[in-house]
């Protein structure tokens, strides 16, 4: 068992499953060294596969006896060249491409040099405009298109096109090969946000009981919208007794029009994801570190986690140990306010996905001594950019007051649905939120808050034994020594949704100090 293991961290981990580690007994050393969130990314593989690899996340946590959720990543209008005649296609600066509409391979013409490139995105030959920047394969290959042939400009002898296509000249050459993602970070793409692909992965989803789904390129508020009502639709076919609460959704910021239109995204979204990888892409990489931090207080803003996720331990997929920079990038991360960081490659098909988990997590807990030390010297609360009149926020500023102030040793709350919960982990507490509740699918849900540890219990049947039967379930698992003071939050009635009232303050074990 790792160090941190009996103190555990605040910040969550999550881990994409891969030929490396989607199998039962690396998934539960992932949980042991600190992963709570694992991550199906389902733009690699079929839904059979996604499938196996979900019950590998379930039965790993029955194992590891920790409440953890599973993420399915939908690929959205992700663009990609289509296959590439020979298997590889070198272009060098100046090279004249033509991006056509026809279902095609990637080919050089032999006699006049100009490469003819096919898309999964036919459409982007009429999106895209002379002016724009077209990328391939995360921008390594950059080319301008200059010019565009369309059936409306018929040729000087009267012809129309039967072609109609983007001209594009190289800027930087590089290697293209099958399958490599497009980015058109100028062009207003009218491509839906969900593809037939995600429609038949999110129906999947919702029947196989994923806890998040999060959706790439994400351009408005509306596309979250979109994928609310097709997660509706498809509870609605299930027999009712089956019937779940909507999965949330965590939205991937990864494109310039995410970042215009965040604020309504963030309304839309149940959190977000810093997709670093497309996002160094479509925008100026050097304004991705501050790009970071904007979208981690937008999410804030809102009472809505934020996931920080690609590149984080990048070097690990092939080292067994990180890079100073890339140790540093994780505090980072965890200082400017993540509730999760998340590996990808690392995990996936790394060499060494136990230890990146495990640097991951001592990189944390170092942050977070760091911050908890921080705190001590300047006491005043966290601000939060938005002001509720609900009354889970209320309280959840009143019980950081008084943990700060007796030294709690964790809050300890009671919840039905998991919904006040969430405020108190945006407070960002020093210590951990003890949530303690009898819905497993609500467990799983928490396992992504910051500070939340969560943990399966019934409520006593007579709400007088509500002291005794907390300090049962925390000393019996270790989470608080007789005597310590701890912050009770709960609804009265209790075991009624919605009805967070009530905050407490208890000594463990104690009668004398209730
Ligand atoms: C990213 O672009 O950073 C990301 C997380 O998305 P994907 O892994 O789907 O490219």
């Amino acid at each position: 068992m790792p160090d941190h293991a009996k103190h555990p961290i605040l910040t969550k981990i999550l881990a994409t499953l891969g030929p490396a580690s989607a199998d039962v007994p690396t998934a539960v050393r992932l949980i042991e060294e600190g992963v709570r969130v694992f991550r199906i990314n389902f733009s690699h593989g079929t839904i059979d596969q996604f499938a196996k690899t979900l019950a590998v996340v379930r039965e790993a946590g029955e194992q590891a006896g920790e409440h953890v959720a599973a993420l399915g990543d939908l690929s959205g209008p992700k663009i990609r060249m289509l296959g590439v005649e020979g298997g590889t296609l070198e272009v060098q600066p100046g090279d004249h491409v033509e991006i056509t509409r026809r279902n095609v391979d990637a080919s050089r013409d032999p006699e006049t040099g100009v490469v003819t490139l096919g898309t999964t995105y036919p459409e982007m030959v009429d999106d895209a405009q002379p002016g724009h920047r077209l990328l391939i394969n995360d921008g390594a290959v950059r080319m301008l298109i200059t010019d565009k042939v369309t059936p409306a400009d018929p040729d000087t002898d009267g012809r129309r096109p039967d072609d109609p296509r983007l001209i594009c000249g190289v800027t930087v050459g590089g290697t293209l090969s099958a399958k490599k993602g497009i980015n058109l970070p100028d062009s207003d793409l009218s491509a839906p946000s969900l593809t037939a692909w995600d429609r038949q992965c999110a129906a999947w989803a919702v029947e196989a009981g994923f806890d998040y789904l999060a959706l790439s390129f994400v351009r408005k508020g509306a596309d979250v919208d979109e994928l609310k009502a097709l997660l509706k639709d498809a509870a609605q076919q299930r027999p009712a007794a089956q019937r779940q609460p909507r999965i949330p959704i965590i939205a991937k910021i990864e494109m310039p029009q995410a970042i215009r239109e965040l604020d309504g995204i963030v309304r839309a979204a149940e959190g977000v994801m810093v997709a670093r990888g497309d996002l160094g892409v479509e925008m100026d990489l050097a304004r991705v570190p501050i790009l970071q931090k904007q979208i981690i207080k937008a999410a804030h803003d809102h009472g809505k986690p934020a996931i920080v996720a690609t590149q984080m331990l990048e070097s690990m997929i092939t080292s067994a140990t990180p890079t100073r920079a890339e140790v540093g990038d994780v505090a980072n991360a965890i200082l400017d306010g993540a509730d999760a960081t998340m590996l990808s490659g690392e995990t996936a098909v790394g060499q060494y996905p136990v230890q990146a988990v495990h640097y991951m997590a001592r990189t944390a807990a170092q942050a977070e001594a760091y911050r908890a030390e921080e705190r001590r010297r300047h006491p005043e609360l966290p601000t939060l950019g938005y002001t509720s009149k609900d009354r889970p926020a209320a309280l959840a500023r009143g019980v950081s007051v008084i943990v700060r102030d007796l030294g709690a040793k964790c809050v300890v709350m009671w919840t039905q649905t998991g919904g006040g919960v969430r405020y108190l982990s945006q407070m960002r507490l020093t210590v951990p939120i003890i949530a303690l509740c009898p819905d497993p699918a609500v467990l799983r849900k928490l396992a992504l808050l910051f500070g939340v540890r969560p943990v399966l219990a019934d409520p006593p049947d007579d709400a007088r034994l509500i002291f005794a039967h907390a300090d049962q379930v925390l000393l019996d698992r270790g989470l608080a020594e007789p005597g310590d003071p701890v912050v009770m939050v709960r609804g009265w009635p209790m075991g009624v949704p919605g009805t967070t009232n009530t905050v407490q303050v208890h000594h463990v074990a104690d009668q004398c100090r209730i």
